[in-house]
């Protein structure tokens, strides 16, 4: 069986299981077509369900933009035990504050403690230096926030090199669990410019989709809110605030219909915007 969504996306159901149905999917990006598969729930799930797979689609994504750049002489010069980069503020989606929540509260109780100090001391920090109100406003926020209202924010976070509370002796101590804004950021010029983002030419790879909007707007449309991305520092809390809005359950199938929906038009979007800026280009 193949359907085809509105939005272009295919789906074909190729195996079924007791819970899980197995699609494969079709995506076009801007740095190729992605053919993948998808293993969808077929019960009522909450809404951390399509966590995993949403950001393993965001990563299959970012290889083919990776692959593109290291086709054109440009490989992605990121290595273990550089954090350079986790010292900006980190953006999470609801479902990905929830899921994150989920994956600390299994850890064993010592690591659950010594997660909960690193936080009370990040924020008491971040409460010294003029930022917290400020991160808790947008956290909070019953709006979207534009993005000139956030640019100041990140910029101030991030003039702080405020160390991630998630970051011990340099290393990602959620490693598995890390959001995907993280994931997403990469870059291929010489990591020793990454001390400074904002003045250094640093050249990220290139990002058709972000994946924590897409999960940020499927959250919003399935729990009618206003879309909202939570500053990592805060993201517990928040999410332990809204645990009887993480409980709900949504049948797995539409949850992922929306989201792939959502994913398309984020996608077609860049496509646009894309298309814009080389026609302006052409103009130049
Ligand atoms: S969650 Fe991990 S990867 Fe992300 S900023 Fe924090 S330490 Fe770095």
């Amino acid at each position: 069986m193949q359907l085809t969504n509105r939005w272009g996306v295919f789906y074909d159901a190729s195996m079924t299981t007791p819970s899980l149905e197995r699609f494969n999917i079709g995506v076009n990006t801007p740095a190729g077509r992605l053919n993948t598969v998808l293993d969808v729930p077929t019960g009522f799930v909450p809404i951390t369900s399509i966590v995993p797979l949403t950001r393993r689609l965001g990563e299959e994504i970012l290889k083919l933009e990776e692959h593109q750049s290291r086709s054109s002489g440009r490989a992605v010069s990121c290595r273990m035990g550089c954090a350079a980069c986790c010292r900006m503020l980190v953006p999470l989606s609801p479902p990905e504050a929830f899921s994150l929540l989920e994956y600390v509260e299994q850890l064993p109780e010592e690591r659950q403690a010594a997660i909960g100090r690193n936080l009370a001391a990040s924020k008491a920090e971040l409460a010294a230096q003029g930022v917290l109100h400020r991160l808790e406003s947008v956290a909070d926020a019953e709006r979207p926030i534009p993005d000139e209202e956030l640019e100041p924010i990140n910029r101030a976070y991030y003039a702080l090199r405020h160390p991630c509370p998630f970051l011990e002796n340099e290393m990602c101590s959620i490693y598995e669990a890390r959001p995907a804004a993280c994931r997403e950021l990469l870059v291929t010029s010489p990591a020793d410019l990454c001390h400074n983002f904002v003045d250094n030419p640093v050249e990220p790879i290139p990002v058709s989709v972000r994946i924590g909007t897409v999960l940020g707007l499927v959250w919003a449309t399935v729990s009618e809110s206003a879309p909202r991305l939570i500053p990592l520092p805060l993201a517990l809390e928040w999410a332990r605030t809204h645990r009887a809005a993480a409980a709900k359950r949504w049948a797995g199938a539409h949850l992922i219909d929306r989201m792939l929906d959502t994913l398309w038009r984020v996608l077609s979007q860049g496509f646009e915007t894309g298309a814009r800026g080389e026609g302006r280009e052409a103009r130049d």
